[in-house]
């Protein structure tokens, strides 16, 4: 049995689940989907910064547009961090391309026009 906390919604409801993967103790179906995937094959969505070329920002807020694998977080973390743009940026223009061919995009979350 392993017990968490469900991140979906504020309500954070506390979520049981049994060794067959029987959910309890969520208010609503998204809290069954959720533990079950948390406990099988865990995802997150990453929000950080890149280096940006620019005349007013040094950093560029992105975010993957997909959650990721949780064990593929640090890897990314560590390719973002060595990744530079240019202004102009649009939000939504893509950072880096399907990152390590997971069919997620790291994308700009701001406009930064030069
Ligand atoms: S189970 Fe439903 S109501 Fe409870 S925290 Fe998760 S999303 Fe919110």
């Amino acid at each position: 049995m392993k017990e968490l906390t469900c991140i979906i919604c504020p309500r954070g409801c506390h979520l049981v689940v049994d060794d067959e993967l029987n959910v309890s103790g969520n208010t609503c179906p998204r809290g069954a989907v959720y533990a079950k995937q948390e406990l099988t094959h865990p995802t997150r969505t990453l929000t950080t910064t890149v280096r940006i070329v620019s005349e007013k920002e040094v950093s560029l807020p992105v975010k993957s547009d997909k959650p990721l694998p949780k064990e593929k977080i640090f890897d990314a973390m560590a390719l973002i961090n060595k990744t530079s743009v240019k202004a102009p940026i649009k939000i939504g223009d893509v950072v880096i391309k399907n990152i390590f061919g997971l069919d997620v995009n790291i994308v700009a979350t701001k406009d930064v026009s030069r």
